[in-house]
């Protein structure tokens, strides 16, 4: 990784670049081992250019969604979030870089009196990881408002598309190395007043019911057709259940949370234990939305 490091030290501010970096403080989760170097560009340019570079590569934005196992990831971690400049264009367009933060989309929105952005408010992700996993809540996806998406693929050669192939928690983009750089959001005008409302009742909704003060990635399983995950754990009798540090969350069962000092190991014991106590009491199959990376000790 020599080679890897002095050629990013041509590319971005040393302030950028991370050695040996704990992901644990990248990831929502607060675990995870050490990535080899992490760096955090400052403009599209410099990203495209750590594309550039010959070493295995990792993409994250806030790392509300990932869980990375105790042994770290080999290579480069590239996080977008200094990339997150937001323009209002014509016609009710928002156009935002992959490391903006939802909520502050949202918040610019809503200053702006345009609506349809505003069930992204509370996920606490950036607008490249939402693209990606096509996140949504409360009716609402990124597969409503994005309209056209700028990418790169990992040899930094810049592309566009506008059919995104979104699906449930899925895109165009899930497990390509394609690197989303920043999409067009197509919103509504709207009503200022109402459109805070809307956020408050969304944000009151979310916090008496979501584990939002632990550390945890959002839900951890996807939706089972005709199920939902929460309520199969809940009746598999795992609310509380802990493993280690990691813990089904009392509050809602669909989250599994780190309670303090979890590593990723106790998570995935854990994910492994529900999932197995789910199929044999219902014979349904859960199925991670977190993406599990990196290498075990
Ligand atoms: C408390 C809590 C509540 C949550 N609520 C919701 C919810 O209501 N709905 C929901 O959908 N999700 C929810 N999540 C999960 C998560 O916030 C979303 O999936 C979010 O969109 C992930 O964004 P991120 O920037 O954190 O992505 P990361 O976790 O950093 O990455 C997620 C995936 O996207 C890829 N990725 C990231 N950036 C890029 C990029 N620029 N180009 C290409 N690929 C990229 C990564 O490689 C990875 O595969 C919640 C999480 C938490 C902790």
């Amino acid at each position: 990784m020599n080679n890897v490091l002095e050629s990013l030290k041509k590319i971005t501010d040393e302030k950028n670049i991370f050695v040996n970096e704990p992901m644990k403080n990248h990831t929502t989760f607060r675990t995870g081992g050490l990535a080899d170097i992490l760096v955090i560009p400052e403009t599209k340019e410099e990203l495209v250019e750590c594309l550039k570079l010959d070493t295995n590569k990792l993409i994250i934005g806030n790392g509300s969604n990932i869980l990375v196992r105790d042994g770290g990831i080999r290579g480069l971690v590239i996080k977008t979030t200094k990339l997150n400049n937001i323009k209002v264009l014509e016609d009710n367009i928002l156009e935002a870089e992959a490391g903006a933060y939802l909520s502050r989309i949202a918040n610019i929105a809503k200053d702006n009196e345009l609506t349809g952005f505003e069930f992204a408010s509370g996920i606490p992700g950036t607008l490249g990881g939402a693209v990606s996993m096509n996140a949504g809540a409360y009716g609402g996806e990124m597969k409503d408002v994005i309209i056209e998406t700028e990418y790169a693929d990992y040899h930094g050669k810049l592309s566009k598309v506008t059919e995104h192939e979104f699906s449930y928690r899925k895109s165009f983009f899930s497990n390509k190395e394609y690197v989303i750089l920043s999409s067009k959001i197509k919103l509504q005008k709207g009503n200022k007043e109402e459109i805070i409302n809307v956020m408050k009742d969304l944000a009151k909704r979310r916090n008496g019911k979501q584990p939002i003060s632990m550390a945890s990635a959002g839900s951890t399983f996807k939706r089972p057709e005709g199920f939902f995950a929460g309520k199969l754990i809940e009746d598999s009798g795992l609310k509380g259940y802990t493993i280690g540090g990691a813990q089904v969350s009392t509050l809602h069962a669909g989250f599994i949370v780190n309670t303090g000092d979890a590593t990723s190991a106790d998570i995935l014991n854990l994910i492994s234990f529900v999932q197995s106590r789910v199929k044999e009491k219902f014979k349904v199959d859960l199925e991670t939305e977190v993406k599990i990376i990196g290498e075990d000790i």
